[in-house]
C-alpha cells in the first residue's frame, strides 16, 4: 500500500485543503494499493498562486535551458534506477501488463526526458537575422503557468510528454493526474524535487473533472495541456477559447491499419498486433480498425483470430501477461456495453466477446475480434477503449483509404504492403497525424505526434512539443547591430 497524506504545492508537502481522499483499487485484484488526498478548488488556488509567484519572481524562467536541463536528466536517470518498482506501481494502478509497461510507461518516459534535455542545448530559443527592413531577432520564451492534465491509461508517459518541454522552456507547472492514477504522479513531484527543481515550479494535483474545470478556467493558468477524450476536449477548448488561453489538445482515435491484398500475413500480423491491442486496449492510437481485402477477408479473419487466441491474458503484474485487466469496473461496462452493440448492430464475434475464465476478481474482459463489421456501424466509428477489433472488408485501395477516412478521428494509422512505395503512396493519403508503413512504431519521440479532426489540436513531441510551451517575441534591431546569441 502506497499512500500520501498530503499533497504536493508548490513545492512542499502539504496539508490538503480537506479530508477527501481517491482510494486506488488493484484491477487485477480488486485490492486497495493506495490512497491520495483529493485536491479542490482551494488547493489549485493555492498550486497556482505558487506557479505564478516561481513564474513571475522566481528563478526557473530565467536560468538557460541547458540548467533546466540538467533537473530533467537526473529525474530521467532516477526513474530508471527504479524501473521495476514504477512500472509495479503503474500496473497496480490501472492494469497495464507489467512487461509492456516497463518499457512503455517507465523506458519511454526517461527517452522523452532525456530527448527535451538535450533541446536545452541545441534547440534555437534565439535566432538574429536580416529582416525585410533590417536586422531582427526573435526570441522564443516560456508561456508562463501551465496547467497539464491527464488521463490514466499511459499516465508517466503523458506527464514527461507535458512536463520535460514545459519545464525546460521555463514554465511553472500545475499538474492535474486523474484520480485512478495519482500514486506515479507523487513519485515523479519526489523525483523532480529530488533532482533540484525550485519551489513553486511543479505542484501536483489529484482532482476529478469539476476540480480540472476550475483549474483550466483559472486566471492565472496562461496555458492548458490537456490529453484525454475528446468530449472533454471540446469543453476545454471551449473554455481556453472564450479566454483566449494557450491550449494544446491530444485526444481520442478510431485508428485503421491497411492490409493491402498483397501482404504477407505472417510478416504483418506479428508487427501489427501489439499497436492494435495495445496496453489492454486502452490506448488512444490502437488500430482498433482492420480493413482487408474483400477476396482475402477469410484467411485475415482466421489468422487475426489465431493471434488474439495466442494472447495471453493475465494479471497485470505477471511478467507474461499480454492483456490484463481494464482500469475500472465502469469501464469494463463501457466496453462490454460496445460488445452488445456491435452484435446488435449485426457484427459477429469470431473470438472472444465475453470474461476470461478463471478470475473471480479484476476487471477483465477477453480480446475480442468482430468480423462483418461495416464502417458504418458504432463499434467501428466510435472509441471503444479496450480490447476489440472490428475486421472491415474493402474493395480496392482507394476504397481502403476512403474507409480509413471515414471517421470523426485522425490519430494514427498503418498500411501494411510488400512493397513499401506503395504503403508510403497509402500513407499520404490518409488524414492521420502518425502513421506507420511497414512499421510497428506509432510514436518517435523527436517528431511531432498528434490528431487531425477530433483527435486534436497541436502537436506533443519534437521541437514541436517544445514550441507548444513557448510564446515568440519579434525584436526590430537598429541598422548594423547583430547581438551574438
Ligand atoms: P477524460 O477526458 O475523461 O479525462 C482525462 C483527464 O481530464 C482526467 O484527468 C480528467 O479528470 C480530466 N477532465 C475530464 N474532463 C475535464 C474537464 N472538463 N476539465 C478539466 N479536466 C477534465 O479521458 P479518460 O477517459 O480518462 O482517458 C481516455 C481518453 O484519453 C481516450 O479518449 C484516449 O484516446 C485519450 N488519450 C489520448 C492520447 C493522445 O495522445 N492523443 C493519449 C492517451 C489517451
Amino acid at each position: 500500500m502506497k499512500s500520501y497524506d498530503r499533497l504536493f504545492i508548490g513545492g512542499e508537502w502539504v496539508e490538503p485543503s480537506s479530508s477527501s481522499t481517491f482510494d486506488v483499487v488493484s484491477p487485477s485484484n480488486e485490492e486497495l494499493v493506495g490512497r491520495v488526498p483529493e485536491a479542490q478548488n482551494a488547493d489549485i488556488d493555492r498550486a497556482v498562486s505558487a506557479a505564478r509567484e516561481a513564474f513571475d519572481h522566481g528563478p526557473w524562467p530565467h536560468m538557460t535551458p541547458a540548467e533546466r536541463a540538467v533537473v530533467l536528466t537526473k529525474a530521467a536517470d532516477a526513474i530508471r534506477n527504479d524501473m521495476q518498482g514504477i512500472a509495479e506501481l503503474i500496473s497496480n494502478e490501472m492494469g497495464s501488463p507489467v512487461a509492456w509497461g516497463t518499457l512503455a510507461q517507465v523506458f519511454a518516459p526517461t527517452m522523452i526526458m532525456d530527448y527535451y534535455a538535450g533541446l536545452g542545448s541545441t534547440f534555437a530559443f534565439d535566432t538574429v537575422k536580416d529582416g525585410l527592413l533590417g536586422p531582427v531577432m526573435v526570441t522564443k520564451e516560456p508561456v508562463g503557468v501551465v496547467a497539464a492534465i491527464t488521463p490514466w491509461n499511459v499516465p508517466l508517459f503523458l506527464a514527461a510528454a507535458k512536463l520535460s518541454p514545459a519545464l525546460l522552456a521555463g514554465c511553472a507547472v500545475v499538474f492535474k493526474p486523474a484520480p485512478e492514477t495519482p500514486l506515479d504522479a507523487n513519485v515523479l513531484a519526489e523525483i523532480l524535487a529530488e533532482a533540484g527543481l525550485p519551489k513553486g515550479v511543479l505542484s501536483v494535483v489529484p482532482a476529478g473533472r469539476e476540480v480540472g474545470e476550475y483549474l483550466v478556467n483559472h486566471p492565472g493558468v496562461d496555458k492548458v495541456s490537456f490529453t484525454g477524450s475528446s468530449v472533454a476536449g471540446r469543453k476545454i477548448g471551449a473554455a481556453c477559447g472564450a479566454n483566449l488561453k494557450r491550449v494544446s489538445l491530444e485526444l481520442g482515435g478510431k485508428s485503421a491499419a491497411i492490409l493491402l491484398d498483397d501482404v504477407d500475413l505472417d510478416v504483418t500480423l506479428p508487427l501489427m498486433m501489439p499497436n492494435a491491442i495495445m496496453n489492454n486496449g486502452e490506448a488512444c492510437i490502437s488500430l482498433t480498425r482492420i480493413l482487408a481485402p474483400r477476396d482475402r477477408y477469410a484467411e485475415v479473419s482466421e489468422a487475426l483470430v489465431e493471434q488474439v487466441r495466442a494472447m495471453k491474458v493475465g494479471d497485470a503484474l505477471d511478467p507474461t501477461t499480454e492483456v490484463g485487466p481494464l482500469v475500472a469496473e465502469r469501464q469494463r461496462e463501457r466496453v462490454e456495453s460496445y460488445i452488445r452493440i456491435g452484435e446488435e448492430e449485426g457484427a459477429k464475434i469470431a473470438i472472444g466477446g465475453g470474461r476470461p475464465e478463471g478470475f473471480d476478481k479484476g476487471w477483465f474482459v477477453e480480446p475480442t475480434v468482430f468480423v462483418d463489421v461495416d464502417n458504418s456501424m458504432r463499434i467501428a466509428r466510435e472509441e471503444i477503449f479496450g480490447p476489440v477489433l472490428s475486421l472491415i472488408p474493402y474493395d480496392d485501395e482507394a476504397d481502403a483509404v476512403r474507409i480509413a477516412n471515414d471517421s470523426d478521428y485522425g490519430l494514427c494509422g498503418a498500411v501494411y504492403s510488400r512493397d513499401n512505395d506503395r504503403g508510403l503512396g497509402v500513407a499520404r493519403q490518409v488524414r492521420t497525424g502518425t502513421y506507420m508503413v511497414n512499421s510497428n512504431i506509432p510514436i518517435d519521440f523527436s517528431s511531432p505526434f498528434g490528431g487531425y479532426k477530433a483527435s486534436g489540436v497541436g502537436r506533443e513531441f519534437g521541437e514541436d512539443g517544445l514550441e507548444l510551451f513557448l510564446e515568440k517575441k519579434t525584436i526590430t534591431l537598429p541598422a548594423g547591430y547583430y547581438p551574438s546569441v
